[in-house]
């Protein structure tokens, strides 16, 4: 069975995220939404069991149900190549927006193979409507109560309208 883990901070998932999962879901027999616990990013706008939640939600309300069911939503901290190797995954799913991605994700698909040769990294370009989105930019217009319905699964919009007026 070919298992791919799609490793990221997902805060919060975009309709990028969702765009790339499920075109890796047509090519793995399974994939596994892996939310990175990272202490280093501060101010999560979603801790993480609300991000598993709301991504869970996102997967199972986006996509055909022979679909979200081969795909799993966990977390994990640390390395991705442990994560891979406790999942018993020989890929990793990584998206790419634009050359600016390009650099960084090469450095880590080479670091991933020296941890761990039997773990390869699969790119995914970006769809062209996606290809404007990230996270932060999310985070920064929703911070501002914008309009962010086009940007997120309807989850996921949910969850951010349902914040208190605190950012
Ligand atoms: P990280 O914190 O590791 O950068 P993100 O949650 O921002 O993780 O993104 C996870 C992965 O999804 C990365 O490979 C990123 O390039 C990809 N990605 C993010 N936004 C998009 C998008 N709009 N289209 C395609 N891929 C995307």
């Amino acid at each position: 069975m070919k298992i791919a883990v799609y490793p990221g901070s997902f805060d919060p998932m975009t309709y990028g995220h969702l765009d790339i999962v499920a075109r890796a879901a047509a090519v793995f027999d399974r994939v596994v939404f892996a939310v990175l616990v990272n202490p280093r990013k501060s101010a999560p706008i979603f801790p993480t069991d609300v991000r598993l939640a709301v991504i869970r939600e996102a997967v199972d309300e986006c996509c055909p149900p022979e679909v979200s069911a081969r795909i799993d939503v966990e977390s994990f901290d640390g390395l991705t190549v442990d994560f891979c190797r406790k999942r018993g995954a020989k890929f990793v799913v990584r998206g790419l927006r634009a050359i600016s991605d390009f650099e960084s994700e090469l450095q880590m698909a080479h670091s991933n193979r020296k941890l761990d040769p039997e773990v390869d990294t699969v790119f995914f370009m970006t769809s062209v409507e996606n290809s404007y989105l990230s996270s932060s930019l999310v985070k920064e217009i929703a911070n501002f109560r914008g309009d962010v319905t086009q940007m997120v699964p309807p989850a996921v919009a949910r969850r951010l309208a349902a914040r208190g007026p605190s950012l």
